[in-house]
């Protein structure tokens, strides 16, 4: 006998769960062998302000699967992933999201996989359509810069939706740093893994709790987390532009010598001072978001305050 563990961050999530936990059992009494597998649930309320823990609360109370690690605030998804994962008992670990987006069905496809021998299985998005058109050109541009930088390579499209086996969240559970980008941690530790396909559903209720901007800074972290080029890369831009201005220089100089003192106008000058001045301050940008970094990480803050944990 084994145990599934699903792991389920919820913010401001009222209008889902109820239709969560329906399909989740009829999918389990259906489509999963009983005498395999036992089912748990562990959901991590992430600082909801409407009825999402009562609405749990009171389903914890009706069956005994049900676990609920409620947070002293909201602290972000990645950091709920990360306390599933601390309370999940299970020798299978499933993180998915409580608004359907990821197909209860695809589960059955990775047990098959778990039961062939592999240790994660990835669920890689087939069809994006239910997500905005910026939202799927930003993912591309986002994986395409990431794997060029990162040595450990992301599979495109692949979202926390994966199984993993017991060993693998054990050696996730081992890292240190409290800055988290789940996807490239669940990466970095490696193991036996495959990918099955599905396609994305549109959330059956409520709506996205990831704007544009909360991406753009989850892409951020990610690169800077598990890459330090964006800091060597100033290194380059200023040898380019010391030989390039060394070679300027000196066509100034021979010219003077040589032919007298041209014109020079001051569209080329002002170009120049702003074109490096810009170089500089996104380089000291640069530098600030990776002190930045090592100044949350050397606090050694918690990733998470449990409030209450719910458990039976
Ligand atoms: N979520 C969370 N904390 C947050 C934001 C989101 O726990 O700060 C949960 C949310 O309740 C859902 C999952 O993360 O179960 C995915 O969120 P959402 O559906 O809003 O993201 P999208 O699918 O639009 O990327
Ligand atoms: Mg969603």
């Amino acid at each position: 006998m084994k145990t599934i563990s699903l792991i389920v961050p919820v913010y401001n999530e009222e209008a889902t769960i109820e239709v969560f936990l329906n399909e989740t059992f009829v999918f389990y009494n259906n489509s999963i062998n009983k005498s395999k597998y036992l089912l748990e649930i562990v959901f991590i309320n992430d600082g909801s302000k409407d009825s999402t823990l009562s609405l749990l609360i009171e389903n914890f109370s009706k069956y005994n699967n049900i676990h609920i690690v409620d947070f002293s605030r909201n602290f972000g998804k990645e950091n709920a992933l990360f306390a599933g994962l601390s309370y999940a008992k299970g020798d299978i670990v499933i993180p998915i999201d409580v608004d359907l987006q990821d197909p209860l069905i695809v589960i059955s496809e990775m047990l098959t996989k778990y039961e062939e021998g592999f240790d994660v299985v990835l669920a890689k998005r087939i069809d994006r359509n239910s997500d905005s058109f910026l939202k799927r050109i930003s993912a591309n541009l986002f994986y395409d810069l990431y794997n060029s930088l990162v040595d450990v390579k992301l599979e495109s499209n692949v979202g926390d939706f994966r199984l993993m086996d017991k060993q693998v969240v054990e050696e996730i559970l081992k890292l240190k740093e409290n800055q988290l980008f789940m996807k490239g941690l669940f990466n970095w530790v490696g193991f036996k893994t495959t990918i099955v396909e599905y396609t994305r559903e549109e959330r059956i209720a409520g709506s996205t709790k990831f704007n544009f901007l909360k991406l753009f800074k989850l892409a951020l972290d990610g690169i800077t987390s598990f890459s330090n080029f964006p800091l060597k890369l100033f290194l380059y831009f200023g040898l380019i532009i010391a030989v390039f201005s060394i070679v300027f220089g000196l066509k100034i100089i021979i010219e003077k010598i040589f032919f007298g003192i041209s014109e020079h106008g001051y569209a080329s000058l002002i170009t120049a001072i702003t074109f490096i001045g810009s170089i500089q301050l996104i380089g000291i940008g640069i530098l600030g978001e990776y002190i930045g970094r090592i100044f949350l990480e050397v606090k050694q803050r918690p990733k998470f305050i449990v409030k209450k944990y719910y458990t039976k």
